[in-house]
């Protein structure tokens, strides 16, 4: 286990997927800036799609919201018809981007190789990339659970220095939770998030291990935020379906840390 004061802040970040116009979105920001005010002990982010990016920014402007991408591509400029920059998110006020994302992976391809390529080009354009892994339904049964999540987080950190580990976070998504209602129990969360840890201890040491933020996703609910949170290693938290309403996403940020109960 990797032991040491955690100097870690507990981030929230709503993934849109391909929810919302550019209008929308920002309507959403300006409403949950001003019912969250100034959020000092917690990061709080949302990533729209590519074409909300420009007004989540305006609109999150002095306000305790960042905003995120879902995706980025690793080169800086060139013939990459329909694929976006990561000097392209930066120059536009975009803090962090998703990568790796299981949809991505299932959808469009996406290999353990074009993600440590994209973790290495957010971080070099001064993106905090959130490089998600976890396992599937047929894997998690078949017992392969700490093999295909330690082996998707080798990757994404095949590029990374032990010095930027506090700029990286991982997001463990169970695909057989996302989008489905059936959450990993805090306790089972914190099992693999901890495995998470150790690895990356091992990989870049303990100070990188003790830095780096490592969320759960799939299926948070205002209903299970505060049994995750409580759980030593998770550091916040992947939201989906939860982070298009506003209430529900609202009370997920507010989540009650276990000290305050
Ligand atoms: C996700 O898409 O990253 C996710 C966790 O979705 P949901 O919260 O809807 O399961």
């Amino acid at each position: 286990m990797v032991m040491g004061t955690s100097p870690r802040v507990p981030l929230v970040v709503g993934n849109w997927k391909m929810h919302k116009t550019s209008s929308e979105g920002a309507a959403f920001v300006r409403d949950l800036a001003c019912r969250l005010g100034q959020v000092a002990d917690r990061e709080v982010m949302v990533a729209p799609p590519f074409t909300g990016l420009a007004e989540a920014v305006r609109a999150a402007d002095g306000t305790c919201i960042g905003v995120a991408a879902q995706d980025v591509f690793w080169e800086k400029e060139g013939a990459f018809t329909g694929e976006i920059s990561p000097l392209m998110l930066s120059s536009l006020g975009v803090k962090a981007c998703i990568i790796g994302h299981s949809e991505r992976r299932k959808y469009f391809g996406e290999t353990d190789e074009w993600v440590a390529k994209k973790v290495r080009a957010a971080l070099d354009w001064n993106l905090m990339p959130i490089a998600c892994v976890g396992e599937d339904e047929g894997q998690r049964d078949a017992g392969l659970t700490r093999e295909v999540v330690v082996g998707q987080l080798e990757a994404a950190l095949a590029l990374v220095k032990a010095w930027e580990a506090r700029q990286v976070v991982v997001a463990y998504e169970p695909v057989w939770a996302i989008g489905t209602g059936r959450t990993a129990t805090p306790e089972a969360a914190q099992e693999v998030i901890g495995v998470i840890r150790e690895r990356v201890s091992d990989l870049l040491g303990e100070a990188a291990a003790l830095g780096v933020r490592v969320l759960y996703g799939g299926s948070v609910t205002p209903q299970n935020i505060d049994g995750l949170m409580a759980q030593p290693d998770i550091d916040g938290v992947l939201v989906g379906g939860a982070s298009l309403d506003i209430d529900a996403f609202a009370r997920i940020v507010r989540f009650v840390c276990a000290s305050e109960t």
